[in-house]
């Protein structure tokens, strides 16, 4: 007979948002005139906005047309988006990015979950704690749990933000703006990270899908703003997040030409190569109409109107922060993240003791935080991915709450 992967055996069972629909069901079946509102959820609720819109209707047309249809495209993306990430999102912020270093995706997920592959299974891996499931998840896959994966501890002992290792680990995960907590690293908070990579030959995965999300200025927006992380990090960036295309998949990834790694011989070998070779065989492109999509959020009328959507969570996220901290509680995040990480208070017994009676008392759903690791327990994560509305009657709930 043949042998699956006993790898898949090890992973935890992802119980986290299941039991969570499961919880919403059965109580809004027990109790129809609840009205329940849900801000557990890590995805958009605004639609595409009108110059992505137009953009997709267009190519929708060219591809019924014998002179303009496309089929496969460039494995890496098509040079009009490519060209168009690297002017905006890097060298108008004064960084050296060049199209070349981009591949364009079908999302974030698919690409920090990919990574492994070009990765030898010898490395010692650190991944945050709590932390995005997909890198604890991907790496168990394919090498199986080992003491090669090191936590990071994130706690309230560090606000969140997890300490250089004192031990050398070749690959690490950073994801800031953080999900789920909603922390982020400040330039000179980073620079450290990127000393440690470079002094201990390490690699950086760097996760910025939150980027749009960044409202204070010493906040990086991406990691090669910082000297030297083009030799030691890859960047992930997503469109989910901050133009509205979780439905409609376009995501990229920065390989830069100047980052290497060793083989057994001990030659230095170009990661940009190995990804691309990773790609074009495994991946045979983000749709035409879909990366024209994306093109159009780099238009003018894009950047006002994608700038508006991430505005419009953020005041959610303002009205959330405001309204927690008023009521007394501990709060992380949500100044530049549309995620608020809420420390659960002394009258509730954990996570999912919180859950309940927030969910039996307000109606109101987030999510726990031990489902994002262990130093979660005792943690709340909150979405500004919702209506003003709602947000508004959510918090006022809570505060009128007698908790
Ligand atoms: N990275 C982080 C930290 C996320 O929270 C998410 C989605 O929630 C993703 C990546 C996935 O993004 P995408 O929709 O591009 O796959």
């Amino acid at each position: 007979m043949f042998k699956i992967n006993e790898h898949y055996g090890q992973l935890n069972e992802s119980y986290l948002f299941s039991t969570i629909s499961k919880k919403i069901a059965a109580y809004a079946a027990a109790h129809p005139d609840a009205k329940i509102i849900r801000m557990g959820i890590g995805d958009v609720t605004l639609p595409l906005s009108p110059a992505i819109i137009k953009a997709l209707h267009e190519s929708v047309d060219e591809m019924g047309a014998k002179a303009t249809f496309r089929g496969y495209g460039p494995e890496q993306g098509y040079e009009f988006l490519r060209n168009k990430i690297a002017e905006t999102d890097f060298r108008n912020r004064g960084i050296n990015i060049d199209a070349d270093e981009i591949f364009v995706s079908d999302g974030s997920k698919s690409d920090t979950g990919n990574i492994g592959d070009i990765l030898g299974e010898n490395n010692t891996v650190a991944i945050t704690d709590p932390v995005y499931p997909v890198y604890l998840d991907t790496n168990i896959m394919r090498i199986g749990q080992s003491e090669k994966i090191h936590f990071l501890a994130s706690n309230a002992s560090n606000n969140f933000l997890p300490e250089i290792p004192n031990q050398k680990i070749d690959v690490i995960y950073l994801c800031y703006p953080n999900n789920p907590t909603g922390t982020v690293m400040t330039k000179a908070q980073l620079e450290k990270w990127v000393e440690y990579a470079r002094k201990n030959d390490s690699l950086i995965l760097f996760d910025a899908a939150y980027e749009a999300f960044i409202t204070e200025n010493d906040v990086p927006h991406s990691i090669f703003e910082i000297e030297g992380a083009e030799t030691c990090a890859i960047e992930f960036r997503s469109f989910s997040k901050n133009a509205g295309f979780t439905g409609l998949r376009c995501s990229y990834t920065v390989v830069p030409k100047a980052l290497k790694a060793t083989n057994n011989k001990g030659e230095k070998i170009a990661l940009h190569a190995l990804w691309n070779r990773r790609q074009s065989t495994k991946f045979n492109g983000t749709p035409y109409i879909v990366q024209r999509g994306a093109e159009a959020v780099y238009s003018p009328e894009g950047q006002q109107e994608t700038k508006a959507l991430v505005a419009y969570y953020m005041e959610n996220a303002k009205t959330i922060r405001k309204g927690l901290l008023e009521k007394g509680w501990t709060i992380y995040g949500g100044a530049n993240a549309p995620y608020i990480w809420v420390q659960c208070p002394a009258e509730a017994s954990d996570s999912w003791g919180f859950f309940d009676r927030l969910l039996d008392e307000c109606h109101v759903v987030g999510t726990p935080g031990v489902g994002f690791g262990k130093n979660g327990e005792g943690y709340f994560r909150f979405s500004s991915f919702n209506s003003h509305e709602n947000t508004k009657e959510a918090i006022e709930r809570i505060k009128n709450w007698k908790i």
